[in-house]
């Protein structure tokens, strides 16, 4: 299979937008989010020349805000999911396989009291069934624990009340990156991606939609891109491009609100993930430990606004912590121990006549009579298999309409997101650290974050030893990575760099405020910003810090 380099930046993007157009694909995605990236992943690996617009940056809708969990979706076992909860197994093993690096193992202590509604003989059971849905092949078999051995693993749980604990694994990784790494894996395999241009109009022949009208927000411009097939994977936004297609179109989706808040770890030290279920409606929750940091989560609750707007209120804030209250109640986590928080917005396929938190994560594939192919719901988890049964159906529509056919099946469980020597990687990081050019700590972040391209990381640092320094104090993220995205990663934005290819909105004590001018200076180097322009994007980011403190007020 034909690969192209590494270099993913704004002369990327710009190469990219006349090839867009110029050129006509054979299909183009609307949607730069994990489902988005996976389509246009999975169809130019089976050799279609396809095209990704994202109206923002990549992942900067739900993708961006999920509770980070690669799981089977041990929730989904009391609606009776079964054929959900397996294909999830299913795909939690295979992307553990396609990125190491990223998508971690992670233990879960689901801890079970006397005023909840679950026995310890229920979860014993649900436990099993997750274990055999999983082929018995998870990281290791669930154990039931006692109270006392629950205590001792997890000193700061409640005590009273606790009748015993059920130790199981599912696997964690940033969610922003997952989707990045899927992109700059579609892009190796020739599909021509761009951040920051929106879909504003679809484009129609002979009652068939054939492309879409674009516009550029970077050069704000507007421009029109043709294919033979046209791909809405928009999620939150499925039904506003439906609309574009048929005005009278019937809503598809029921969006769901779900919020998180990041507490630092020493205030929760948890060793590992709690499950645990609100004491107000039963709903499972989570306690996810990340780094220095616990993220707590989430809600679920009927959204209609703005899902860029989607954010934290004070009453959602009440709810996790009253969660928390219960089980860690020595704790005593307050609102003023929340550093940030985030908000997402689930594409759910429309139910109706169920509580929010029941509606089904099942995906649908929709094919409008002029040829617009939807999807919606889903999982972060399952996006690869979505991927493949809507690019099947993709290909059936090509070979039927315009007689073109792929140049293989889909392969995109065989060959891992990132290709390189991790071994290797990890080899040159340690000779780093030896070298006093990285710490253990930022070692560690590297790794985890850029899997076998951390050399090229390294390279910086050793042209130049200042790029090694950490951008804010006590976390492990460096100035290297502020150019590397830039030029590798098509970050455009100040935002770009400090919400998705770093977390320093959500994990910086003051998020990120004290050190967004330095950031914004570096960025402006490598892509031309005069002071008016940083201004700019220094406001923007301030916004953006606002919105995540919306539930201040
Ligand atoms: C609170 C919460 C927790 C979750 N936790 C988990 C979890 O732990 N594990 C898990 O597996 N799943 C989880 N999910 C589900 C998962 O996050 C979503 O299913 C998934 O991210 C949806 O991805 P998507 O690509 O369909 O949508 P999005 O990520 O929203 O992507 C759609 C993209 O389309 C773009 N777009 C919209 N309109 C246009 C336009 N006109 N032109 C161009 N681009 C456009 C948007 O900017 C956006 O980037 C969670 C969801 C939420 C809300």
């Amino acid at each position: 299979m034909m690969t192209r380099g590494n270099e993913f930046s704004p002369k990327t993007r710009d190469e990219n937008i006349e090839r867009l157009e110029r050129e006509e694909f054979d299909i183009l995605v609307i949607g730069g989010g994990i489902t988005g990236a996976g389509i246009a992943r999975d169809a130019a690996m089976r050799g279609f020349k396809v095209a990704l617009v994202e109206k923002g940056d990549f992942a900067s809708g739900t993708s961006s805000k999920s509770s980070r969990l690669i799981h089977g979706g041990i929730r989904y076992l009391e609606n009776l999911e079964l054929g959900l909860v397996f294909q999830a197994c299913t795909e939690r093993r295979r992307l553990r396989r396609m990125a190491p690096h990223l998508v971690r193992p992670l233990p879960f202590l689901f801890t079970i009291y006397r005023s909840g509604r679950l026995s310890p003989r229920k979860i014993s059971l649900v436990l099993w069934l997750y274990d055999a849905l999983s082929l018995f092949r998870n990281v290791q078999r669930h154990r039931m624990l006692a109270p006392e051995r629950a205590l001792e693993m997890e000193p700061m749980l409640r005590k009273e009340g606790l009748l015993a604990a059920g130790r199981y694994y599912d696997c964690s990784a940033d969610d922003a990156r997952l989707t990045l790494l899927t992109i700059l894996s579609a892009h190796r395999y020739g599909a021509v991606a761009i951040n920051h241009a929106s879909v504003i109009g679809l484009l129609k022949a002979k009652g068939r939609v054939c492309g879409a009208q674009v516009h550029d927000h970077i050069a704000d411009r507007e421009f029109e891109a043709r294919a033979h097939v046209v791909v809405n994977a928009t999620g939150p936004w499925v039904d506003e491009i439906r609309h574009l297609d048929n005005p009278q179109a019937a809503p598809r989706l029921r969006p769901t609100k779900g919020i998180h808040i990041i507490v630092p770890r020493e205030r929760l030290l948890t060793k590992e993930a709690i499950a645990l279920t609100s004491p107000r409606d039963g709903r499972l929750m989570f306690v996810i430990p990340w780094g220095r940091f616990s993220i707590v989560g989430t809600t679920d609750t009927d959204y209609n606004g703005d899902p860029d707007q989607a954010c934290a209120l004070k009453g959602d804030v009440a709810y996790v912590l009253e969660a928390l209250d219960a089980v860690f109640p020595a704790a005593q986590i307050a609102e003023g121990d929340i550093i940030s928080t985030f908000a997402g917005v689930r594409p759910l396929v429309r139910e109706e006549g169920v509580a929010a938190f029941k509606v089904s994560r099942r995906h649908q594939i929709m094919v409008s009579p002029s040829g617009l192919i939807s999807i919606a719901g889903g999982k972060l988890t399952t996006y690869r298999a979505m991927a493949e049964e809507l690019v099947d159906e993709v290909t059936g529509l090509l070979a039927r309409e315009c007689g073109t056919c792929p140049r293989r099946d889909c392969v995109t469980d065989k060959v891992p997101l990132l290709e390189g020597d991790m071994g290797a990687a990890l080899a040159e990081l340690k000779l780093a650290e030896g070298e006093g050019l990285v710490d253990e700590e930022t070692m560690a972040h590297l790794a985890r974050a850029y899997g076998p391209d951390c050399p090229r990381l390294l390279e910086l640092i050793r042209q130049d030893r200042s790029w090694g320094g950490r951008i804010a104090e006590g976390l492990p993220y460096i100035k290297a990575e502020i150019p590397y995205a830039v030029r590798c990663e098509m970050a455009l934005t100040l935002c770009d760099f400090m919400v998705r290819r770093t977390r320093l909105i959500y994990e910086e004590a003051n998020q990120g405020l004290n050190q967004a001018k330095e950031v914004a200076g570096i960025m402006a180097s490598y892509l031309g910003w005069g002071p008016e322009e940083i201004e700019r994007q220094l406001a923007l980011y301030r916004k953006e810090v606002a919105l995540t403190r919306t539930y201040r007020q």
